[in-house]
């Protein structure tokens, strides 16, 4: 039976075929209305997953004290940038959101309490890539925020908790970026195709290794990796996401790498699918 036809017969969040879980590696917010390889890569991801009944992103852009969800019915596209076309700002990413999986989430944590936001919406961190997986803006989308005085290890965690939603029909996406030092960035370099450092090379290649080999601690203690890690991640929020994404593998799942090229110097795009 589809998944819709499931959906029909029982309400929604009710036992499917278990979704993947990805780890986007977002990049520039131009992304969202340009062409290129990276583009073409998410586009490719969304014409081979199954359609969600729902999504959750957990975006490198929404960091709270305590963990929160959106919960309203209609989320707006925040335009969380600065010095960027009028035509980046123009677009909307008008998909619903969904009390229910907002409930059921908070429903499932039991590491905190997490509460139910109104105010958020979706910012750039989901809609400038859950735009090019689902571009008809048609499975409801609701985010979750990343709390900011918590450690890696706790990140890895709760997104643990999360797997249950996986058989329910709900794709969990953390957006971030992998290696993202913007403070770095080679601007006359923006153009050329894979530049990277040395050291956001070394760093890029090690977590590969370390994520290809099912061995996260020595990403949760990312912090005591060397000089190229903390080059690569002079601070959490961009990293984190990549926890959410790995803590919902489960033993014999398959993980695939795509876009997984530099840009800049100092930022990888690297993405990752489980499942
Ligand atoms: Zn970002």
């Amino acid at each position: 039976m589809k998944l819709k036809e499931l959906g029909k017969l029982t309400g929604s969040f009710s036992a499917t075929e278990k979704m993947p879980a990805l780890f986007l590696g977002h990049g520039s917010p131009m992304n969202a209305i340009e062409e290129n390889e990276f583009v073409r890569g998410f586009r490719n991801a969304g014409k081979v997953l199954p359609k969600p009944r729902a999504i959750l992103v957990i975006s490198a852009h929404w960091e709270t004290r305590g963990t929160y969800v959106t919960a309203m019915e209609h989320p707006r596209t925040i335009h969380d940038f600065g010095g960027f076309p009028k035509e980046l700002f123009e677009v909307q990413y008008p998909a619903p959101g969904s009390p229910e999986l907002a409930s059921e989430t908070k429903n499932t944590i039991k590491k905190t309490s997490v509460g139910l936001d109104h105010a958020w919406g979706l910012d750039h961190g989901a809609w400038s890539v859950v735009k090019h997986l689902y571009p008809n803006a048609d499975v409801p989308v609701v985010q979750m925020s990343l709390d900011h005085f918590q450690s890696p290890q706790y990140h890895y965690e709760l997104a643990q908790e999360l797997a249950s939603l996986r058989k329910k029909g709900v794709l969990i996406i953390g957006s971030g970026n992998m290696v993202h030092n913007l403070r770095m960035v080679a601007w006359d370099k923006l153009n050329t195709t894979d530049y990277a450092y040395d050291w956001a090379q070394e760093a890029s290649e090690k977590m590969r290794g370390f994520i290809l080999s099912n061995n996260h601690k020595p990403l949760i203690s990312y912090s005591q990796q060397g000089k190229p890690f903390q080059l690569a991640i002079p601070t959490p929020e961009h990293f984190l996401p990549l926890l959410y994404a790995l803590a919902l593998k489960e033993e014999k799942e398959e993980v695939t790498l795509f876009n997984d090229k530099a840009v800049a110097g100092s930022l990888t795009m690297t993405s990752v699918k489980i499942g």
